[in-house]
């Protein structure tokens, strides 16, 4: 039976940052990740995007718990550069980062948009961070369809690395520390006094400590072990993009629009060497998916040529990623220790993850160790869902961002069906599922699109009007 002082569970970018800063402090403990590699991860499809400022939305500042989490990504801005140099120090190896982000405002996203773009401007100027305003004209490879022009445009300085060779580069650099890989799925994990014994298709694995980084998967985890911690529902934010060979004039940098709609707002990225990442949708599960699905293709497919190149139209499709963002119920992270002594979880982290990850590792190395904690406590994984709306607003909020998604659904309206027509619609579709929940909290947009998907399976309302009761 092999046994360890600390055992990683997932090893995506924030299961490797954790074990990376570990043993970093830890030079004589024997530190292991397990992971089993399934193809469905967050982080192998993210493009990824290092966005702080380029994910913020007219929520970002309104309350506490959304100012706590801007804090965390604000950190994880200015903590990249030295990450980067740190694990290419370690690795010996080059980290592939593209500087600079365009970020446009066009016609197809409706009125929350706007709000987000000017959101963003006014958050850049609130920190001093220095970014231009530019014409879309001098966007080199952006070639917009002429319907979908973009109005105005910014430059900001944050940028992308390409995230498997960085994730390639966080192995190695793991590696070099001594920390074991073990490729296996983990089905359980049981508590015995001091021990947690690991089980699964394997001889038992055992560690005084845990840390929990399964992302999305980790539901299912936490349901077979039935360890007695309270760590409230997780969904799946399900993405997909697309790797192409570069067609016609290249981008030269990473090119997005601001958050939309439940999406992490379409992009792309110029990876080099005729390669572009062009990401990403976001439906949201109760349930890890694994599968591109036709309707997603289409319309990432149809959202990148009328948005950002006609051309891509033409371009080979060199790989399709399928990710599963990891969601809380209440979409903030799930990040610290829990009741059961020497059990950590970090996860929950959404759209921004892979942005978030040194920060996340930082922190749960320094609560292991007794040190300062850099994140706010609000997030630790056994709390209550936070509350950031009433139900009305959420309703409205539903109303609006579904509006928003339909318009880049291609959504036009005949004369005698008004966008207040619509509007009513949606409120009534929020308020019935708030009905059938019969519950008097709030939940946000996103969970409230994913309970009113054609998909959702039959039991869960139920599961999920269960566990608000409590
Ligand atoms: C399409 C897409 C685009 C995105 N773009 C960005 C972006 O540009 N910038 C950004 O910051 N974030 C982005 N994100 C979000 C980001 O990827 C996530 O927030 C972050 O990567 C989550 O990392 P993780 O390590 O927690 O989870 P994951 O990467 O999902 O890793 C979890 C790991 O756990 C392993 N695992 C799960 N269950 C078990 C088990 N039972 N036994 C053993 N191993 C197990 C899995 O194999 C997996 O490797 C994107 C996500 C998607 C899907």
């Amino acid at each position: 039976m092999d046994t360890y002082d600390y055992l990683v569970l997932g090893g995506g970018s924030i299961g490797m940052a954790i074990a990376f800063k570990l043993a970093s402090k830890l030079k004589n403990s024997k530190i292991a990740i397990i992971d089993y590699h399934i193809g469905s991860a967050a982080s192998s499809a993210a493009g990824a995007m290092l966005g702080c400022f380029g994910e913020v939305t007219r929520y970002t500042f309104s309350d506490q718990a959304h100012r706590d989490k801007f804090d965390l990504m604000y950190a994880a801005h200015n903590a990249w550069p030295d990450w980067i140099k740190e694990l290419e120090h370690i690795s010996g190896e080059k980290i592939w980062h593209n500087p600079g982000t365009n970020i446009i405002l066009n016609t197809q996203g409706g009125q929350l948009d706007e709000e987000n773009f000017e959101a963003i401007i006014s958050a850049l100027k609130q920190y001093n961070e220095p970014f231009q305003e530019i014409s879309p004209k001098n966007i080199e490879g952006l070639d917009a369809a002429s319907f979908a022009k973009p109005l105005r445009a910014i430059r900001i300085e944050e940028g992308a690395v390409d995230s498997n060779q960085y994730l390639k580069v966080l192995q190695t650099a793991c590696e070099k520390k001594n920390i074991q890989f073990i490729n296996r799925k983990v089905d359980k994990i049981v508590k015995n006094n001091d021990l947690f014994t690991i089980k699964g298709n394997f001889d038992d694995i055992v560690s005084k400590n845990i840390i929990l980084a399964t992302g999305a998967f980790s539901n299912e985890l936490l349901k077979n072990s039935n360890l007695g911690v309270d760590i409230m529902p997780i969904f799946s934010g399900v993405g997909f993009a697309m790797v192409t060979e570069t067609k016609g004039s290249a981008f030269k940098h990473t090119t997005r629009v601001a958050n939309r709609s439940g999406s992490c707002g379409l992009h792309i990225i110029p990876y080099g060497n005729d390669r572009e990442y062009i990401g990403a949708t976001n439906v949201i599960h109760t349930t890890p998916q694994h599968q591109m699905i036709p309707g997603m293709n289409i319309f990432l497919s149809h959202c990148a040529i009328e948005q950002l190149k006609g051309d891509i139209f033409w371009s080979n499709i060199k790989e399709y990623k399928v990710g599963n963002r990891p969601l809380s119920l209440d979409t903030f992270p799930l990040i610290g220790k829990t009741s059961l002594n020497g059990f950590f979880v970090a996860t929950g982290t959404y759209r921004d993850g892979f942005h978030c990850s040194p920060i996340i590792a930082q922190d749960i190395a320094n609560e292991i160790m007794g040190e300062k904690k850099i994140i706010s406590d609000v997030f630790k994984p056994e709390r209550k869902p936070i509350q950031t709306f009433t139900q009305e607003e959420s309703i409205e909020d539903y109303a609006l961002q579904s509006l928003s998604g339909a318009y880049e659904f291609w959504l036009k309206l005949p004369g005698i069906v008004s966008e207040k027509d619509m509007l009513n619609m949606y409120r009534q579709k929020a308020k019935d599922i708030y009905q059938q929940l019969q519950t008097d909290k709030t939940l946000n947009t996103d969970i409230l699109f994913c309970l009113s998907m054609p998909t959702l399976p039959k039991n869960a309302m139920t599961e999920l009007k269960n566990y608000l009761r409590k």
